[in-house]
């Protein structure tokens, strides 16, 4: 068994896509990194779909190559089917922008996160798995390290003049300091599972992410097609509608949305079925703030935003890059202050509103046909919105025409920040529950 250090430069919390990438490019910036991963891997994770600005995270992680020579489904568009089954056309990402940037992948995490950790490990990261992260080393209010739990059951502490938590949704600090912030609209919940031999599109519309509502509007179905013939097919819908107020299973529930859904319906029929049923609560959050003083937030420890639009693993990618870029900094000039760890963080919040506000519209009635219908001039600039380019005001001016169609009763949609404090809201809590046999690329019909 291979033995972390007692010291370094920083320490992660989690080897997901955060974690992953803020240790690689520390490393590469010539900073010893360990990461602890509670997990052994390759484990099961939620969140397949990719969105093409993650092409420009994964080119400095020199991933790229890679995912090129991966199995990973090709994915060049997203399509949406309206409540009664009418598809917009593709929105197809090369269209707007010709490079090849715009084809991006569907992906099974297990194999994914894997290989992102291994290319940590190639880049010179610590990287441990089966280590369980007790908690964070303080010293007044300066983070300084953390205890950890090995496989063997031994505990110990590991210094660090950094710590950034990427422990995913249990988010480690933001409930230790109470920093949570619940979004005050996007209150959804998930079931899916995963089909083989469901239908597939051909060429380059065979790895389309699609989008389809339920009849009465209340959910939406995603569509990922992944390799070996598997499709991973959920419904997303208000947490209290998908599990407060049913009487039967997961399974019962799943089926209902499916047959409120004939789009989705159609397209699994005489599909088996691979996995038991996955459920999840997605209560949308964010933290209060993203760094204090030796610490950061990155990923879903900072924040989660819902599904919709795929964007979880950029915005994982997003704030791990942009963490490292302001540890690194810090580390070369001996500020290690939580203005200089969460320089970022202003920024960035502004991206993930741009696109919690393309979440909002649609829960809220926006049409993408409707609207590239009456403004064709800005089927670009939404484009631009859906494959992740968040990170820039160009793309504000997408909003004034999407107001200019609202009915005389829609309301301005509140900002997260109007959300309740995690003290405030003791009930919630995001949970995923898996069923016995939780991988999909292993054959097992449940
Ligand atoms: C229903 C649903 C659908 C989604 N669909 C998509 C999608 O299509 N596309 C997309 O991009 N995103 C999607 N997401 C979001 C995506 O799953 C996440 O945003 C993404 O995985 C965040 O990456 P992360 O590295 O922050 O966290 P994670 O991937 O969760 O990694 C955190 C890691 O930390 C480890 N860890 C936790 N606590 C400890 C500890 N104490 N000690 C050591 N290790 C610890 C965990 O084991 C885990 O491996 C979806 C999410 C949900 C809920």
């Amino acid at each position: 068994m291979q033995r972390a250090q007692n010291e370094y430069d920083v320490v992660v919390i989690g080897g997901g896509p955060a974690g992953s990438t803020t240790s690689t490019l520390l490393a590469q910036q010539g900073h010893s990194v360990a990461v602890f991963e509670r997990e052994t891997f390759p484990r099961f994770h939620i969140g397949e779909s990719l969105i093409p600005e993650t092409y420009w995270v994964l080119q400095r992680l020199n991933m790229l190559p890679k995912m090129q020579a991966s199995r990973f489904i090709k994915k060049y568009s997203v399509q949406f089917v309206n409540a009664v089954g009418r598809e917009s056309a593709p929105f197809y990402f090369w269209d707007n922008r010709p490079h090849e940037c715009s084809q991006t992948w569907q992906v099974e995490r297990g194999e994914f996160d894997q290989m992102l950790l291994d290319n940590a490990r190639e880049h010179g990261v610590d990287a441990h798995e089966g280590v369980h992260v007790l908690d964070v080393v303080f010293e007044g209010d300066q983070a300084v390290g953390v205890r950890i739990k090995e496989a063997d059951g031994t505990r110990r502490e590991v210094r660090a003049r950094v710590v950034v938590d990427a422990s995913g949704q249990a988010a480690m600090l933001q409930n230790r300091f109470k920093l949570r912030l619940w979004d005050p609209v996007l209150n959804k919940g998930a079931i899916w599972t995963y089909w083989e031999g469901a239908y597939r599109d051909t060429g380059k519309d065979e790895g389309a992410t699609m989008v389809l509502q339920t009849a009465d509007k209340r959910g939406w179905f995603w569509y990922i097609p992944l390799h070996d013939d598997i499709v991973s097919v959920g419904v997303v819908a208000p947490f209290d509608y998908l599990f407060k107020n049913r009487k039967g299973s997961h399974e019962q529930t799943y089926h209902e949305e499916v047959e409120a859904c004939p789009a989705v319906k159609k397209r699994i029929d005489g599909a088996t079925r691979r996995t038991g049923y996955f459920v999840t609560r997605d209560y949308s959050y964010r933290s209060k703030q993203v760094a204090g003083d030796g610490w950061v937030l990155v990923g879903d420890a900072f924040g989660f935003l819902d599904p919709l639009y795929s964007s979880g693993v950029l915005l994982a990618l997003k704030s791990g890059e942009l963490a490292a870029d302001a540890i690194s900094d810090g580390l070369q000039r001996g500020d290690l202050s939580a203005a200089q760890l969460g320089c970022w963080g202003d920024g960035f919040n502004e991206g993930v509103d741009r696109m919690r506000r393309l979440v909002c519209e649609y829960y809220d009635g926006f049409s993408f046909g409707r609207f590239v219908k009456q403004y064709p001039e800005l089927r670009g600039t939404i484009t631009d919105l859906l494959i992740g380019d968040l990170f820039t005001d160009k793309v504000d001016k997408v909003w004034g025409p999407m107001e200019s169609l609202y009915g005389p009763d829609k309301r301005a949609i509140p900002t997260w920040k109007q959300g309740l404090p995690q003290d405030e809201a003791p009930e919630k809590a995001n949970e995923l529950i898996t069923p016995e046999a939780p991988r999909p690329h292993e054959p097992h019909v449940v």
